[in-house]
């Protein structure tokens, strides 16, 4: 996956359109990403005990990596990642500063 754990991103599709958070957890199977403060979902629980009263817990889901976009640290643009490869490894680019990220 072209976004990983700790990256910023852009949301670019649904309620959260125009905001950016950081990358919580990534799950390259499925593609998606679980990012801070964005898709917030409000969880009735029950209470645990009797006498204790039901909470609503609020949490993110994670979302889909086609609805985000990486922002470049070093531009910090929401940018297209290219890939750069060396002798040893693979890098990521920003295909608007052209920078490593
Ligand atoms: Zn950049």
């Amino acid at each position: 996956m072209k976004i990983k754990e700790n990256d910023t991103v852009f949301i670019m599709s649904g309620k959260y359109r125009g905001k950016r958070g950081k990358v919580l957890i990534s799950f390259p199977k499925e593609k998606k990403i679980l990012v801070e403060g964005i898709n917030i979902i409000k969880k009735h629980q029950k209470p645990k005990k009797e006498g204790q009263k039901g909470q609503i817990v609020e949490m993110p889901k994670p979302i889909h990596v086609s609805c985000a976009k990486l922002v470049c640290p070093k531009c910090s643009q929401p940018t297209r990642v290219g890939y750069k490869i060396s002798e040893k490894k693979k890098y990521r680019i920003c295909k608007k500063c052209g920078q490593a990220i």
